[in-house]
């Protein structure tokens, strides 16, 4: 087998079992939270017999496979939400993976691996706070709940788009792997939108912390009067998908700073609609003129 897809399969295993452990780590993090518990210390334990639970217990997916879904001591049933964060979380890894298998299989050029290997760390991190606030706030109508899922479509897109490429560059005839087939456009253009989505999640989440303090965090998931400001900030995050990765970065940090600048009063309740609505203006605009009046 090439070396090169040996290569490719370890990581993707790996970025699976690392995903599971995390998941893991995940679920330790949603049921301690809202008690005020530590999460770095202490043993797990079952939440019916008070039983300590061994290494055996606590192996992220097959654990829970093996066990039946039971307290291996007490018999009682336990939430199938351990496995299904562990399993979205593993999934969630493996799609990134495939979607950066160039930054394993690429060590010739180290600047484009480590801005991928940033965009990559920023994505799993911002994907899984957003997971545990949810959980805690039994979050699903908001912003950044249907950021994180359409995050997550774009994945599994991009995967597709990756897998299909090579099978339909051939099918449509094109012969070499230089020229661009129609697909692998389409997969330029999915980068280009996750890239540009994750510079404007990441600005919105440090203005989110600077102008709340991190303790106000899940308050701005789950705060009903909030609910403008995170929709705002779901068209800031929509707009730096849309305009592509350099313009995205100085409308991030434009962002970022008037939100830090203003505070969090009224007056940033609708800056990423004026922002998007300011920007699809001026887009169409250059365009109209370009086009129509040269
Ligand atoms: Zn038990």
């Amino acid at each position: 087998m090439d070396p090169e897809v040996v290569l490719a399969i370890i990581n993707i295993v790996m970025a699976g079992m690392f995903g599971a452990v995390i998941g893991s780590f995940t679920n330790v993090c949603i049921y301690r939270i809202p008690e005020h518990r530590t999460i770095v210390k202490g043993h797990s334990m079952c939440m019916t017999c008070g039983h300590e639970l061994g290494a055996l217990d606590l192996v992220p997916i097959f654990s829970w496979l093996f066990l039946g879904g039971k307290c291996r001591y007490c018999k009682t049933p336990i939430s199938s939400r351990y496995i299904k964060i562990e399993s979205l979380t593993a999934l969630m890894y493996i799609l990134m993976a495939c979607t950066h298998l160039s930054m394993f299989l690429d060590p010739a050029d180290p600047k484009k691996n480590m801005f991928q290997f940033v965009v990559l760390c920023a994505l799993l991190i911002m994907t899984n706070i957003v997971i545990v606030e949810m959980m805690i706030m039994k979050d699903t109508g908001s912003s950044m709940y249907v950021m994180s899922v359409a995050l997550l479509i774009d994945l599994a897109v991009q995967v597709l788009f990756k897998v299909l490429d090579p099978v339909l560059s051939k099918a449509l005839g094109i012969v070499s792997s230089t020229e661009k087939g129609a697909m692998s456009i389409l997969g330029d253009l999915t980068v280009q939108i996750a890239v540009g989505a994750a510079i404007g999640f990441v600005a919105v989440f440090l203005a989110v912390l600077f102008t709340n303090n991190a303790k106000n965090l899940s308050r701005y998931f789950s705060d009903e009067k909030a609910k403008a400001l995170r929709t705002s900030d779901l068209f800031a995050i929509v707009l730096c998908g849309c305009i592509g990765i350099i313009p995205a970065i100085v409308c991030a940090v434009v962002y970022l700073v008037s939100r830090i600048v203003i505070g969090n009063g009224k007056k940033v309740k609708y800056l990423g609609t004026y922002m998007a609505a300011g920007a699809a203006v001026g887009y169409f605009g250059y365009e109209f003129i370009r086009v129509f009046l040269k």
